[in-house]
């Protein structure tokens, strides 16, 4: 389908929002007694009356650990610093899109039209999951740490992965706990990260996209707390950082548009079509984002979560070419492409950007939506072919260096065969 018509079709679809996000808020709401208690209370008089109090003291230090992955957002003065930002609408108290609408409440019905009917239960019962393990290296830091004129990078898995860029280290949206969600077995990553987080190299920077818990996460925060590592955030993130123990002094807060310089990196917050929220009401407290990444030598885009909109190419215009882009491909589904790109939308996004390499990232590590791990790699691969764009694609964990010299590995075709069969989609 051509893109215009999407974003015609896009408009008028109001009746969307990421499935997964809401099932898995709305038993965050129900342990928090946030929302309609009256199921719990019910749970929580049989669990008592059967004498379970293990249970019951169980479900408390769960809550506790939950509501605390859920962070703060922002109040008082930052709420005030927020409310000036231009993406900000006072009338509604929350930020909004470019595109009006996009931001509506989400719906209680879920419908979806996936490439393949399947159900909410198979999606959590593990559907689509790979059924071995990825293939993982262990990082070659000596290699990654050596000067050099390249970008390097390691990718650890959907959005989670680490640049050195000219000698700064800059790792973005760093996901390393057991599950992508403050419930403990939903969105339960597919196998450890190639590195845990004391094994990483020494990080001067973290960029943070959204507050959504595949791209925020508490205990990687926290594992910083304690470092000289700066973060750098969309406007309101920064709340979640403070009362998880980042200094005040660490921590830049960047509307679109806006520029920040770290040594000589400059970092570029630019618009994203999505929307924010951790607890599955009062949304859109913190501005979500994409990012610029450049020096003297090297300029790279970073999409965060994003629909297709005509952001990328203003990007483009304004910043563009870049030597390479991660954008977001993967987790889609047709009744969510206003808040995230279908694989087509991607390539178009990387045209767009006006950019040399395509990296395609939100895949490879979680399950959040109804097609299966490989579908997304496998349809942008074929879409890279057709329009002759430059993919990158390397093995988790692998090391990474960007110029001529970088061939693709489609480490993931023996892997799928099984899985399809599977999957029934072969
Ligand atoms: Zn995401």
């Amino acid at each position: 389908m051509v893109i215009a018509d999407r974003q015609a079709d896009l408009l008028h679809n109001h009746d969307f929002r990421l499935a997964t996000f809401v099932y898995r808020q709305s038993i965050v709401e129900v342990a928090c007694f946030t929302g309609n208690s009256n199921n719990m209370v019910l749970a929580i008089k049989k669990i008592l009356f059967s004498g379970a109090a293990g249970v019951v003291i169980a479900i408390g230090a769960l809550t506790a650990v939950s509501c605390s992955m859920m962070g703060e957002i922002p109040s008082g003065q930052t709420l005030e610093k927020v409310k000036r930002s231009p993406q900000y609408n006072v009338k509604e108290g929350a930020f909004s899109n470019r595109l009006s609408k996009i931001t509506s409440p989400i719906p209680t019905k879920i419908t979806h039209s996936s490439t393949k009917d399947a159900s909410l239960w198979q999606l959590l019962a593990g559907n689509g999951r790979p059924t071995v393990s990825l293939p993982t290296v262990k990082p070659d830091l000596v290699k990654f740490m050596e000067p050099s004129d390249d970008i390097k990078v390691i990718w650890f898995g959907h959005s989670t992965f680490l640049l050195n860029l000219s000698g700064t280290t800059i790792l973005i949206d760093p996901v390393f706990s057991d599950y992508a969600s403050p419930i403990p077995w939903l969105v339960k990553r597919f196998q450890p990260p190639a590195l845990m987080l004391r094994e990483l190299p020494t990080i001067d920077i973290v960029v943070i996209s959204h507050d959504h818990y595949d791209h925020l996460d508490m205990k990687s925060v926290k594992f910083f707390s304690d470092k000289p590592t700066k973060f750098i955030t969309p406007i309101g993130v920064g709340s979640y950082l403070l009362g998880w123990g980042i200094e005040a002094d660490k921590i830049t807060e960047l509307d679109w548009w806006q520029h920040h310089k770290v040594g000589s990196t400059e970092f570029i917050a630019t618009p994203a079509q999505h929307f924010s929220g951790r607890r599955g009401y009062n949304n859109n407290q913190t501005l979500w984002a994409s990012w610029v990444f450049r020096n003297a030598q090297h300029n790279i885009y970073f999409s965060g979560d994003s629909g297709y909109a005509d952001h990328f190419k203003e990007i483009g215009e304004k910043f563009g070419p870049f030597d390479i882009a991660f954008i977001e491909n993967g987790q889609y589904n047709l009744n969510w492409r206003s808040v995230h790109l279908l694989p087509e939308e991607t390539a178009q996004a990387y045209f767009d950007l006006k950019a040399k390499r395509l990296f395609p990232i939100h895949w490879g590590m979680f399950i959040l939506s109804y097609h299966s791990w490989f579908e997304p790699i496998v349809k942008i691969d074929q879409e890279a072919t057709r329009q002759g764009i430059n993919l990158v694609a390397p093995k988790l964990g692998e090391v990474i260096a960007i110029n001529d010299q970088l061939k693709l590995h489609r480490w993931w075709q023996s892997l799928i065969t099984d899985d399809a069969k599977k999957d029934g989609t072969e």
